[in-house]
């Protein structure tokens, strides 16, 4: 089988023949140098609101500063930061007609300090029943940017308790609120409900570095990962209690800090180019749900997000999948950009996974930009999964540092059209309401 193979691929062009230039600044030993700075023990597996993730992020920063990087928009350094508000119910008080209200049957996903509901007038009503699906109905109205009384059938009581905790969290600071009321009365007349919090502020960063653009300063591509992950849970069989992500997401990391390294060195090109490295994806994404706020998704002409790529894809090594692949003609860029060489960028084969929409790129792809994120992760049942994923054996020992470079390599050299404004992927189109 190997030898077929090998006859077989003799006939491409090797990416490493591409340029003797590239090899210099993106292979194994580069790879294995960044990695084994972002995945060991002390990196305390880069939890955000933990020390551990505050030396990756600065740890960053000085890479992006060798490669000369630029601050992004009125920045004075690398850091964007970003504070979140973390509510704790003090008193919840009030009835729901005759039933009395408290923190055992409320929970308030909210960052006011008071809020005072007079009647059932003020919030729109939704009504969990028995029936109900409560993680596919609950969960995305969080997401609603509205206010809403939602009343959870009893028989959701011991998931409502979960919810209460999630409920908890630390998030962006809004001016609605969405109120969860565990209750046997889904058609309620009147309602009378005081909730007091105690917000504390909780900051966390992105990592950002731009190269300006020659000619088209105001479109953008952005190269994107994650660099937060799990932090320190319970010992597995091994005693080993640190998740080091190593390729969830310190693999996308390290590609990016590459990329900008490339990138840097080229000076090329005519699209500006922005390079970060998002905080809190394990949690919610809020690192690229805030840096989506901050950007004009009009200006994003392409991204690039680049999650687990240290593992050989389900096809062996030189390829990778690309989440959405048929939301833009993104992919098909791409490739053409790598004929000539045995490098394949495919669909991705886990649809049912749901992966465009599981990544930081999914906030600037539901506002139209042909956001896509790039992985090698097996994110199937078992036995073809990816093993390590979100373990603790998520380790520096797994990665295939040469096929990563390769990978590496092939965003660089397939994103060139892209990079020098020469193609412009379509648009995804936008999510509705
Ligand atoms: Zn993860």
């Amino acid at each position: 089988m190997k030898k077929i193979l090998l006859t077989l691929t003799a006939g491409f062009i090797s990416l490493l023949s591409f340029s003797q230039k590239i090899n210099k600044i993106i292979n194994a030993a580069e790879v294995e140098r960044i990695e084994k700075i972002l995945s060991p023990e002390d990196m305390e597996g880069r939890k955000t609101f933990a020390p551990g993730i505050d030396k990756a992020a600065n740890f960053i920063a000085g890479e992006f500063a060798k490669s000369k990087l630029g601050y992004f928009g009125n920045a004075t350094n690398y850091f964007q930061d970003i504070v979140m508000l973390k509510a704790k119910p003090l008193d919840i008080s009030g009835t729901l007609d005759s039933e009395t209200l408290n923190s055992s049957n409320v929970a308030a996903n909210s960052t006011m300090a008071s809020l005072h509901i007079g009647s059932l007038q003020e919030y729109e009503l939704v009504a969990v029943k028995k029936e109900d699906d409560f993680n596919k109905t609950v969960f995305p109205l969080f997401e609603k940017e509205k206010n809403l009384l939602i009343l959870v059938d009893t028989a959701h009581a011991s998931r409502f308790a979960r919810m209460k905790r999630f409920a908890g969290n630390a998030k962006f600071a809004s001016p609605v609120s969405q109120i969860f009321i565990l209750t046997a009365n889904l058609k309620p007349t009147s309602l009378h409900l005081h909730v007091k919090n105690e917000l504390t502020e909780q900051k966390l960063k992105n990592v950002m570095g731009v190269i300006p653009g020659k000619s088209k300063k105001d479109e953008y591509v952005v190269f994107s990962a994650h660099y937060d992950h799990l932090g320190i849970g319970k010992a597995d069989a091994r005693g080993d209690s640190i998740f080091n992500g190593a390729n969830d997401d310190a693999a996308g990391t390290t590609a990016v800090i590459m990329l900008a390294k490339y990138f840097s060195a080229k000076k090329n090109n005519e699209r500006t180019l922005i390079f970060v490295a998002f905080t809190a994806e394990e949690i919610g994404g809020y690192g690229s749900r805030y840096f989506s706020k901050q950007m004009d998704p009009d200006k994003v002409m392409a991204m690039f997000n680049i999650e687990m790529i240290g593992t050989t894809s389900k096809w062996g090594t030189n390829s990778a999948y690309i989440t959405g692949y048929e939301k833009s003609d993104m992919g098909k860029i791409l490739q053409a950009n790598l004929a000539g060489s045995e490098f394949r960028f495919e669909p991705d084969p886990y649809p049912k996974q749901n992966l465009f929409y599981r990544s930081d790129n999914a906030t600037l792809a539901e506002l139209g930009v042909p956001a896509h994120t790039i992985s090698t992760s097996k994110m199937e049942e078992a036995p073809n999964h990816e093993p390590n994923y979100h373990k603790q054996s998520d380790e520096i020992g797994t990665l295939d540092m040469n096929n990563m470079a390769q990978i590496i390599k092939a965003i660089a050299i397939s994103s060139k059209t892209i990079v020098s404004g020469k193609d412009t992927p379509t648009r995804v189109e936008k999510e509705k309401e």
